[in-house]
């Protein structure tokens, strides 16, 4: 499949057309950004690395029964996937307080959450992705009723499968953040990554995080994280 032209670049990833009207390809980045884009950095081989920790984990939620865009790795940093309309939502599921949720009700970080509990922020950075319930997207047009209900059913799908896959790698679930999208013929799958970028791992071990906290919170040690999850995650 050849790249045609660029449809989109964001944050972490370029979008190209295919031949195909159905097919996009993505190619992801190097770059790192963070606090809504105000951190600006590098972490090498990032791109190769997420493309393929996020390949090995839709794989298996598609197995699951989660529907996803992914149809196939082309190379280290490039992935076919599905064509779809993005939602402008960041589903976030949390199992353990941490980021924005420890400072926003004052628990303090690590501490367990009653049970897995979903939040939605609506995806615009001029805004930086406030947080938004299901009357204010109702009410924005952004989902239906039943869009919304879907998104819940397969978010805490996905953290049933991901939070049993991680523990068997040694990490733990804390958090972390999807995105759907609607095909042309209006099924919602799930799109985007999921990688360090996105979720929360800590070592079940020592607590060591092993995530984009090490470069948002100048941890140390960014890349070597990042491959060791990779290592982790492909065994
Ligand atoms: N997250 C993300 N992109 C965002 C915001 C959050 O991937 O734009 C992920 C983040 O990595 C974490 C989870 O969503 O795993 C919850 O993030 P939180 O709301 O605590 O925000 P943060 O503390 O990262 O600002």
């Amino acid at each position: 499949m050849k790249r045609g032209k660029q449809l989109y670049e964001g944050k972490a990833k370029k979008v190209f057309a295919t031949e195909d009207p159905d097919l996009c390809i993505v190619s992801y980045k190097d770059d790192a950004t963070a606090f809504n884009g105000a951190k600006k950095g590098r972490i090498a081989d990032k791109g190769a690395v997420n493309n393929m920790i996020s390949n090995i984990v839709f794989a298996l939620l598609e197995e699951a029964g989660v529907p996803t865009h992914f149809v196939r790795q082309l190379s280290d940093r490039e992935t076919l996937v599905k064509k779809v309309r993005i939602l402008p939502l960041e589903v976030i599921v949390r199992n353990t307080a941490a980021g924005s949720f420890s400072k926003r009700f004052g628990v303090e970080e690590g501490k367990p959450l009653a049970g897995p509990t979903l939040e939605f922020s609506y995806k615009n950075d001029e805004l930086g992705d406030p947080l938004i319930n299901d009357d204010h997207i109702l009410a924005l047009g952004l989902a239906s009723e039943d869009e919304i209900a879907e998104v819940r059913v397969y978010a805490h799908k996905v953290n049933e499968v991901l939070e049993a896959f991680f523990n068997d790698k040694g990490l733990k679930l804390i958090d972390f953040k999807i995105e759907f999208g609607k095909t042309p013929d209006g099924r919602v799958i799930l799109a985007d990554e999921i990688s360090p970028d996105t979720c929360r791992l800590w070592d079940v071990e020592t607590n060591e995080k092993m995530d984009k906290d090490r470069f948002r919170r100048d941890l140390g040690k960014v890349e070597e994280t990042y491959r060791a999850v990779l290592e982790r995650v492909r065994t």
